[in-house]
């Protein structure tokens, strides 16, 4: 069962409203389980509209025309509807009394354009529009059902509310349910996740779409079944084929977060952490402190911004700091030690890099980032390469400290970077 949305008005081609329809309709078929072929916005111009719909109809069960049926000259979408399916227009008298009683009321006197406004295709079964005025409509033609719907938001919502979606239910005997999961992948980079669950990818049902968020990599699972436990089951299946090969890079699903995933793992261990940091200004403690409940292991953070810092406070080296620099391996393993050591907390972890704009070099250039990782079970570091301005770099290098403390915490961190 396949649709197709055509949107009319010339003022989307010209980039004054935002099609919000299209995204509000979009949604609404996925919802149905109704596959959306394509979408097409059109000006307002009677031919293109209707040359629009024939080829439309070529490819979709449904055709849904969204605006311009309004009452001035400009709104042509009814009109090449009917041109295209050879029909008539007639009047719809409830729709016309409806809009007389309203001018009546008003003391106004009816105008001719009141009757275009109620004019509906012959041989249309009507959807009387309880927001507005122009009904909508769908006509059955040659196999391929047209729907007209009007352009005004709240307008198109009610009637698809009121009636298009349960005609759409109906009459395409849609019983199926859509459900998804996400699975949420960190330490991976997008196209070696992707690599490894081709397969999965590829899957028609349920499918599987990533998506990529600060640092992370978000796996949509979307099932389509006709009972919400069919679906379900389908989404458990897929689960347990993307665990097989991803398990270690999942840190959890749909309403999940990487600092709450790490606050339930600290908390399960009755571990405590302290940070250290520099180019991230305390972000990566924000994101930590964005947990309710996070003083139960948070014990402490300093921003060691300046090098007197890194080196009184945190007891880094200064031969380290003169010789390989505040932003460099070494440091941040020092600055990671130093503020576990300090605070007594049982993990340590550190942050140091160059976020830009100036400040690079051929040999250290702006995005580059350590982070260090100290605990009983040994130190690591991690070089990293972010792109993007001075706050997205920022942002990138507190999600990385997060990434490898959840890994030092579930114990998947390697020798390399010790
Ligand atoms: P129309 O009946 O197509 O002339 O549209 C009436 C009003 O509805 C327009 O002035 C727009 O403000 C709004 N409208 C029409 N189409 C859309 C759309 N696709 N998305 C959002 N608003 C729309
Ligand atoms: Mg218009």
């Amino acid at each position: 069962m396949k649709a197709e949305l055509i949107f009319t008005g010339t003022e989307l081609l010209l980039g004054q409203i935002l099609n919000t329809n299209a995204l509000y309709l979009s949604r609404e078929l996925a919802a149905l389980g109704i596959d959306l072929y394509r979408i097409t916005t059109v000006g307002d111009n009677r031919l293109r509209i209707r040359d629009a719909i024939v080829e439309a109809a070529r490819n979709s069960d449904v055709v849904i025309i969204n605006g311009g049926l309004g009452p001035t000259e400009d709104d042509q979408t009814r009109e090449a509807l009917v041109e295209a399916c050879g029909v008539r227009e007639v009047i719809h008298q409830p729709t016309l009394d409806k809009i007389n009683d309203y001018v009546r009321v008003r003391n106004r006197t009816p105008l001719q354009s009141n009757e275009k406004v109620a004019k509906v295709p012959e041989g249309a079964q009507v959807f009387v529009n309880s927001s507005g005025s122009a009904p909508g409509s769908v006509l059955e033609k040659e196999g391929t059902a047209y729907v007209l719907t009007p352009g005004p938001p709240h307008e198109l919502m009610s009637i698809f509310e009121e009636h298009l979606r349960d005609w759409l239910k109906r009459r395409f005997q849609l019983n199926e349910v859509i459900r998804s999961k996400v699975f949420k992948v960190v330490g991976i980079g997008e196209s070696s996740a992707e690599e490894r669950i081709r397969d999965l990818i590829n899957s028609p049902n349920p499918t599987v779409a990533p998506t990529v968020k600060r640092g992370e990599i978000h796996f949509r699972v979307t099932a389509k079944a006709p009972s919400d436990v069919q679906a379900a089951d389908l989404i458990a299946g897929m689960e347990r084929r993307f665990m097989d090969e991803l398990g270690d890079f999942t840190y959890g699903s749909d309403q999940d977060n990487l600092e709450g995933v790490i606050g339930a793992l600290l908390r399960e261990k009755g571990l405590t952490v302290s940070c250290a940091e520099s180019c991230t200004g305390g972000l990566l403690t924000s994101a930590l402190t964005d947990v309710p409940g996070s003083s139960d292991y948070l014990e402490f953070s300093a921003v060691t911004y300046a090098n007197r810092w890194k080196e009184e406070f945190l007891d880094v080296p200064q031969e380290i700091l003169f010789k390989r620099g505040a932003v460099s391996r070494e440091a941040v393993k020092c600055m990671a030690e130093g503020i576990r050591k300090k605070t007594g907390a049982d993990i340590g972890l550190a942050v140091s890099g160059i976020a830009g704009p100036g400040g690079g070099t051929l040999e250290k250039p702006v995005g580059l980032v350590y982070l260090g990782l100290a605990m009983e079970e040994g130190t690591w570091s991690r070089k990293q390469m972010y792109s993007g301005g001075r706050k997205v770099i920022k942002e990138l290098s507190a999600r990385g400290a997060l990434v490898l403390l959840y890994q030092g915490l579930k114990g998947v961190l390697k020798d390399d970077g010790r």
